[in-house]
């Protein structure tokens, strides 16, 4: 098998094929094989993938669990505490924040010490469908013939694309703030800001002593795309938040890093997968930020895939039943994280209740991928 993106959803898949004796190889378009510098916050069910894989450990050494959602009001005033459920099982944390490159790391190291074949900086440049397989080149030059190719590559990703599905991420009308910061003493636990000037705020604890803030805002202009040295702009954009929130913003300087980038989704109305070609992770299906389920639906997919594939009659048959399997529950997450998004630019919509539909979701997700 050939996955193409060693990011999460490929790195799982990858390890989980590996573990049934199924033979695979990654290609990842970057060198070196690093994660960005900002955090997340990865769910129970996304934990449950990756103890499922034997990463836990290390992913669990470098981040801070915690059970407990806190709603805030821009001022700081509490306006809600919700448990969250424990989405992978009641022995795991129900969310942990992390540093996107320790999870990376913890990712591609075990890719490495099971001596999965990688190649780095490069892509596939030509697909091409056999009966019973795929002949791929390589940006390199080099060919080869695999059974199934797992387009991995992210909501970019060059696989849709060269498989015939033409759809471009779609923007959801909301930006987004990163950075890595000083955590106050007093954070336990992922927390929202709603009520404020922008759209939402929120953070959590990833270390001992940083935590990972955001900050959801208009969709400016390209040109502010990327990584950069922008405290300044964003002690600017985030006046008017108090509470923690208000604390993080005074100890930003000016060439603090920050990142900023459009929030956009991909949603097939089609099934996954074209006769030996396969997507999944952001590639198939990427959600606005809104629950940070994209990672456990990424690492969920690798799973299922690796544990069809081994079980399946054939390569076909698993195909269908992974399609079978994922399909309810993906969309279900990508739906309400997109109508979460509606919900944080218009939070006077008819029915909105942003609390309500984030515990519904996390209670589903209980139920096993
Ligand atoms: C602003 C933001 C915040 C988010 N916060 C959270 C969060 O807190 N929690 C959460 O669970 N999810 C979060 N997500 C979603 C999460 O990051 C994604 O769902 C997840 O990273 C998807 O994993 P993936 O492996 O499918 O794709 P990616 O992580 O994008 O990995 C794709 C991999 O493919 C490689 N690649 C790309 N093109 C090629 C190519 N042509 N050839 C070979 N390799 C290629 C890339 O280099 C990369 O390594 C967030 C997303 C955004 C945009």
């Amino acid at each position: 098998m050939l996955v193409v993106g060693g990011g999460i959803a490929g790195c799982v898949a990858a390890l989980a094929m590996h573990q049934r004796g199924i033979g695979v190889r990654i290609v990842e378009i970057r060198s070196p094989w690093t994660g960005a510098g900002h955090g997340i916050t990865v769910q129970g069910n996304a934990l449950h993938a990756l103890r499922t894989v034997g990463v836990l450990d290390r992913v669990l050494a470098r981040a801070v669990p915690f059970d407990t959602l806190r709603m805030r009001h821009v001022d700081g005033t509490l306006l809600e505490e919700l448990v969250t459920p424990r989405t992978g099982g009641p022995d795991l944390p129900a969310t942990v924040g992390a540093l996107r490159s320790d999870l990376q790391a913890a990712l591609s190291d075990a890719v490495r010490e099971k001596d999965i074949p990688v190649t780095l900086g490069t892509g596939v440049t030509a697909l091409d469908q056999r009966p019973g397989g795929v002949e791929v080149t390589l940006g390199t030059g080099e060919r080869g013939r695999f059974a199934l190719v797992v387009g991995a590559d992210g909501i970019r990703s060059t696989i849709r694309r060269s498989i015939g599905i033409d759809i471009e991420p779609k923007p959801t009308g909301m930006g987004i703030w990163r950075v890595v910061a000083e955590r106050p003493a007093e954070m336990d636990c992922a927390e929202l800001y709603f009520g404020g000037p922008r759209y939402k705020a929120g953070y959590c604890p990833i270390s001992e002593d940083r935590c990972y803030a955001y900050l959801l805002d208009v969709p400016l202009d390209s040109s502010m795309i990327g990584e950069r040295p922008a405290g300044a702009l964003l002690r600017e954009r985030s006046a008017g938040y108090g509470g923690l929130w208000g604390r993080i913003r005074e100890e930003l300087r000016d060439d603090t890093l920050v990142d900023y980038r459009w929030i956009e989704s991909v949603v097939l109305n089609e099934p996954w997968y074209r006769d030996r070609v396969l997507l999944i992770g952001d590639a198939a299906h990427a959600c606005p930020p809104t629950i940070a389920q994209g990672a456990a639906m990424s690492a969920e997919d690798g799973i299922v895939l690796a544990e069809l594939l081994a079980a399946a009659p054939s390569i076909d048959d698993a195909l269908a039943a992974f399609m079978a399997r994922r399909l309810d529950r993906v969309r279900m997450v990508l739906d309400n994280s997109l109508l979460l998004a509606e919900w944080e630019i218009r939070p006077d919509a008819q029915g909105a209740d942003s609390a309500r539909l984030m515990a519904q979701t996390m209670d589903a997700l209980c139920a096993p991928a």
